[in-house]
């Protein structure tokens, strides 16, 4: 693996939030700055690999494969439309591993000893996305102790800030336990409507509460975004003009910035 790939999970438990977008998108603007990406869809829905184009038929291997698979030359890789970005596509039989981890001595940490695994021979990815499900499960754990970091999509609604308690406080106690490094790389609000009081309400909360994790992008409420993935393709791809387009690329050049 190289030094510089970053391993960011994108949680929330709270569902309906935009992790799936943010990933789909934030991985495709990423890929577009010239960086090569990895999305891990971490998420029986498969939401992520739908959008993505991959047809159930076409997902050969899955996260199930690389966490619990016993054949390591299947790996899930599976290439995309998008110039430099893979993916590692999910299907429902993915609910089961949640179960089948828990067999395991070392459930928390067997998503990192594969990736660490998969990684080694390839020298090349700079970012690897992990998409979780809503839910603080064992997918997600896994996640949090394979990442380096963890980017929380915050929907720009009344209740948004409720969950954020419980997630933190999973977050401190995967770093007590098994990832002692893990790190918030931010907050990203979405869904978010500039003429709607309750979304600005809402932005200035999270940044009086949050400071500097709020990313200074906040991703619109935009109706590109959300039509995209049925036609296979990030919103990049889909209305390269879109505000919804502008918004991730913001964000990518703002992760970027962080890479320093
Ligand atoms: P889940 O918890 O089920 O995995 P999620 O957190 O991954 O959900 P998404 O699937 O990304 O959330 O988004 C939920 C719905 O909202 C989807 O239909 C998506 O297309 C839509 N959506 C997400 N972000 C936006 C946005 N900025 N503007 C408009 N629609 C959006
Ligand atoms: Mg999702």
């Amino acid at each position: 693996m190289s030094d510089t790939c970053r391993i960011i999970a994108l949680a929330n438990q709270k569902g309906g939030v935009g992790k799936t977008t943010t990933a789909i998108n934030l991985g495709a603007a990423l890929a577009k700055a010239g960086r090569k990406v990895l999305l891990i869809d971490m998420d029986p829905q498969g939401n992520a690999s739908t959008g993505l184009g991959l047809a159930r038929g076409d997902r050969r291997s899955t996260t199930y494969d690389l966490l619990l698979g016993s054949d390591p030359a299947s790996d899930g890789i599976h290439g995309t439309q998008v110039y430099g970005l893979d993916i590692i596509p999910a299907t429902t039989d993915l609910s089961s591993a949640d179960v089948d981890l828990m067999a395991s001595s070392d459930r928390s940490r067997t998503l990192k000893k594969r990736l660490d695994e998969l990684l080694r021979d390839r020298d090349g990815y700079h970012y690897v996305l992990i998409d979780c499900p809503p839910a603080l499960n064992l997918l997600t754990i896994n996640a949090m102790v394979a990442a380096g970091s963890v980017i929380v999509p915050l929907q720009s609604e009344f209740f948004a800030l409720e969950g954020l308690s419980q997630l933190m406080l999973t977050l401190r106690e995967v770093r007590g336990s098994a990832n002692e490094g893990l790190r918030i790389e931010g907050i990203v609000l979405t869904m978010y409507d500039r003429r709607n009081n309750l979304s600005q309400q809402v932005e200035a909360d999270a940044r009086q509460t949050l400071g500097d994790l709020v990313f200074t992008t906040v991703i619109p409420r935009n109706v590109r975004l959300s039509e995209a993935p049925s036609h296979a393709m990030p919103v990049l791809d889909y209305d390269p003009a879109c505000a919804g387009t502008k918004a991730y690329l913001d964000l990518a050049a703002e992760v970027i910035q962080r890479e320093g």
